[in-house]
C-alpha cells in the first residue's frame, strides 16, 4: 500500500483491514488509466503518487509496452489490466504469475471499464484508437478525464450528448481546454464571447514556409516547451494539434467555431483565455506541466498541492502573442474548415492526419505533404450531418485508405 495522507486523520491497522481501513476504501476514488504507458498515462501516476490514499489505481491499460505496464501492475496492484497487442498478453501474464487479471485484444479496454469497477476513467490513449474505449466510459456514466482529444474530434456532437444523457462528467486534460474549463467558471455560459486557445507555434514557428515544407521527422519532434509523445509533436509541428483542439473546444464547450480563436503564445505560460460579454478576459496560466491539468481532472472541484515547479512572475521577461500564419500553417483553415462542418467531417480530418503522420514518421511523404492530404480528404470525402458512431468509424476508415491511395499511389 502506497503511503500518503488523505487529511482524514484517522489511523489505520497493520493486520486484517480494519473496519475503519474499510470505510476509507469505500470513499477512495477508483481511477482506471487507458493509456498508462505513455506520456499523459505515466505524468498521471506521477499525480497519484502525490495524492495518495483518497484515490485507487483499479485498472491499467497499454497497447503494446508490456513491460512498462507489469511494472506499473507491481506497484499499483490494479484488479485488471489490458494489452489491446494480444501478442504479448502472455509474456504479460507470465511476468504477473496470476497476481492481476489479464485483458487482451481489441476489445481489452472497454471491457476493463465494464470489469474493474472504476468511478473515474483517464482517457490518454493517442488517436481515433481511443474512441470506443471513452464512449463506453461516458455510457456508463463516468467521470472521464479526457486526454484523448481525437475521440472528441471524432465524436464531439455523440460524446457530448451521451454524456449529458448518462450524466458523465467530462474534464479536458488538454492544457487549453483545461485553462479554458477553469476561466469558464467565472462566468455563466451565455456570458462567454470568444474562447481563444494559445498555441506555442511549435518548432517551426520562425521557419519560412520553404524550410517547412522539407523538414524532417528529427525537427518536427523538436518541440520548444512542451516535452510530449511523438503524435502530438508531429501535431504541434504542422498546427494540426491546434486545429484538433479547435473541434474539441467546439464540442466539450458547446461554442460557435467562431467564437474560438488562436493566439501564439510562444513561452506556453498563459495556457487559454476566456472573454466574457463585459469585456473581461479571464485566463489560466502555470507552468508548462501536464501533471497540473491531469490532477485537476482528478480531483475538480477541489484543487491539491501538485509536484509541479511553481511559476515565478518575477523570472519571465515577457508574454508575448502574435497572430497565427495560415499560409505557413494551412491545418489551421482545415480545422477550422471541419468545425464549422460538424457531422463527419471531424472523423476525417483526424483520421486522414492520423494516416498522413504515420506516412511522414516512416519516411515516406514530405512534412507539407501532412496538410496537403488531409485537405485532399476533406474535399473528397461524402459529408454526413449526423453520423452515427458506426458512420463515424467508417469515415475515419475511408480516411486512412484514402490518404494512403494518394500518398502511394
Ligand atoms: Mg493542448
Amino acid at each position: 500500500m502506497r503511503t500518503g495522507s488523505n487529511g482524514c486523520g484517522l489511523a489505520r491497522g497493520t493486520g486484517p483491514r480494519s473496519h475503519v481501513q474499510r470505510a476509507i476504501d469505500g470513499l477512495k476514488k477508483r481511477v482506471a488509466i487507458l493509456g498508462s504507458t505513455g506520456s499523459i498515462g505515466r505524468n498521471c501516476l506521477d499525480v497519484l503518487g502525490g495524492l495518495g490514499d483518497e484515490f485507487e489505481v483499479v485498472g491499467l491499460a497499454a497497447r503494446g509496452s508490456w513491460q512498462l505496464l507489469a511494472q506499473q501492475s507491481e506497484q499499483w496492484h490494479p484488479r485488471l489490466v489490458a494489452l489491446c497487442d494480444a501478442e504479448h498478453a502472455g509474456a504479460l501474464r507470465n511476468s504477473l504469475n496470476g497476481t492481476t487479471g489479464v485483458l487482451d485484444g481489441p476489445e481489452a479496454m472497454t471491457t476493463l471499464i465494464d470489469e474493474c469497477e472504476c468511478d473515474t476513467v483517464v482517457c490518454a490513449v493517442v488517436g481515433a484508437a481511443g474512441l470506443a474505449a471513452t464512449h463506453r466510459a461516458v455510457e456508463r456514466g463516468l467521470r472521464v478525464a479526457l486526454a484523448n482529444k481525437e475521440a472528441m474530434v471524432v465524436a464531439g456532437a455523440l460524446l457530448v450528448s451521451l454524456a449529458r444523457e448518462r450524466g458523465a462528467l467530462i474534464i479536458p486534460i488538454d492544457s487549453e481546454h483545461s485553462a479554458v474549463f477553469q476561466a469558464m467558471q467565472a462566468g455563466r455560459p451565455d456570458e462567454v464571447r470568444r474562447v481563444i486557445l494559445t498555441a506555442s507555434g511549435g518548432p517551426f514557428r520562425e521557419w519560412t514556409r520553404e524550410q517547412i515544407a522539407e523538414a524532417t521527422v528529427a525537427d518536427a519532434l523538436n518541440h520548444p516547451t512542451w516535452d510530449m509523445g511523438p503524435k502530438i509533436s508531429i501535431d504541434s509541428a504542422t498546427m494540426m494539434n491546434k486545429a484538433l483542439e479547435i473541434i474539441e473546444a467546439r464540442w466539450m464547450f458547446g461554442l460557435e467555431p467562431e467564437n474560438i480563436e488562436v493566439i501564439i503564445h510562444p513561452e506556453s505560460i498563459v495556457h487559454s483565455l476566456v472573454e466574457f460579454c463585459d469585456g473581461s478576459i479571464i485566463a489560466q496560466l502555470g507552468m508548462p506541466d501536464m501533471r497540473i491539468p491531469i490532477q485537476y481532472a482528478l480531483t475538480y472541484p477541489e484543487r491539491r498541492n501538485c509536484p509541479s515547479d511553481r511559476l515565478d512572475l518575477t523570472t519571465l521577461r515577457q508574454l508575448t502573442f502574435e497572430e497565427p500564419d495560415e499560409e505557413r500553417f494551412p491545418a489551421l483553415r482545415l480545422g477550422r474548415e471541419a468545425a464549422c462542418r460538424g457531422g463527419s467531417a471531424g472523423a476525417v480530418l483526424n483520421a486522414a492526419n492520423e494516416a498522413a503522420v504515420g506516412l511522414f514518421r516512416e519516411g515516406k511523404i514530405r512534412f507539407a505533404a501532412i496538410s496537403e492530404l488531409v485537405e485532399r480528404a476533406l474535399d473528397g470525402h461524402h459529408w454526413l450531418a449526423s453520423p452515427s458512431l458506426e458512420d463515424l468509424m467508417a469515415a475515419d476508415r475511408w480516411a486512412r485508405d484514402e490518404v494512403t491511395q494518394c500518398a502511394t499511389g
